[in-house]
């Protein structure tokens, strides 16, 4: 089975607005569209059984539309996994949590630049223990800002472990974009996962490797930030990248299947 850990799409009718606002945030031209027709034909075109696509609550107004829509999106097509999105200002999380939970959500994703707080912010930690035991949780790490000025960083990411270690989490960027020297002192080695996504254009190769070599490779999931990258595309250069074989590319694209229960 081959899956796409990361990915991002949006409502059509705002989909062309989210994608701009990608491209002037990171200065990456994105390949897609952001919609759920170009993601599943690109996800399709390279084979992949599964996708998991996150929405993003960047107020607490936005939980519970975000969320609906990522219900909705998970009972319509078959090959989506869908993650929920929660805010700290949100009121009633456990509510919402059931009401996630009762859709199938398995998930949750935080992106804490966007959302407006800290990972070791006590109204994040919050959330994390009304969400303990119910969802695996995949966190944006790192960014352009040093780890003591980022809302998210290795460090940040190595307490949230230290304080939940029950939950699944998954640290996507491997381990933080930007900031892999970092993760490779905090998280390497860890009872965490690393996703691949928006990292093989900007990681050397010492940094890639060493990190490969010391955190298990059950651990590394593949995932390709779409829409600023295709998936199919980002399987190819994985694989020369690291010089992988056939076999080992496939694991890594099979990876998330037991943390996502489709065993
Ligand atoms: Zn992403």
């Amino acid at each position: 089975m081959r899956i796409d850990i990361h990915t991002h799409a949006f409502h059509p009718k705002v989909a062309h607005k989210v994608v701009e606002q990608l491209e002037g945030h990171y200065g990456i031209s994105p390949v897609g569209t952001g919609t759920m027709d170009d993601l599943l034909a690109r996800v399709r075109r390279a084979k992949f059984d599964k996708v998991v696509v996150f929405s993003a609550a960047t107020d607490p107004s936005q939980v519970i539309p975000a969320n609906s829509w990522a219900i909705e999106l998970q009972k319509e097509h078959p090959e989506v996994v869908a993650f929920g999105t929660m805010h700290p200002g949100f009121v009633d999380m456990d509510k919402e949590f059931a009401r996630l939970e009762r859709g199938g959500i398995r998930g949750l994703k935080f992106h804490p630049d966007f959302q407006g707080f800290f990972l070791d912010d006590p109204r994040f930690l919050r959330v994390m223990e009304a969400a303990r035991g119910r969802f695996a949780v995949i966190f944006h790490v790192g960014d352009k800002l040093p780890p003591e000025q980022n809302p998210s960083c290795p460090f940040k990411m190595a307490r949230l472990l230290d304080r939940f270690p029950e939950t699944t989490m998954i640290a996507a960027h491997m381990g933080g974009f930007m900031h892999w020297k970092w993760a490779l002192d905090q998280l390497v080695g860890r009872d965490v996962y690393f996703d691949t996504s928006s990292t093989l254009d900007f990681i050397p190769d010492d940094l890639l490797f060493e990190i490969f070599e010391r955190h298990p490779r059950e651990r590394i999931l593949f995932g390709s930030d779409y829409p600023l990258f295709d998936p199919g595309e980002e399987a190819k250069k994985l694989k020369a990248r690291l010089r992988l074989s056939d076999d080992e590319l496939e694991e890594i694209l099979g990876a998330g299947a037991r943390l996502l229960g489709l065993e």
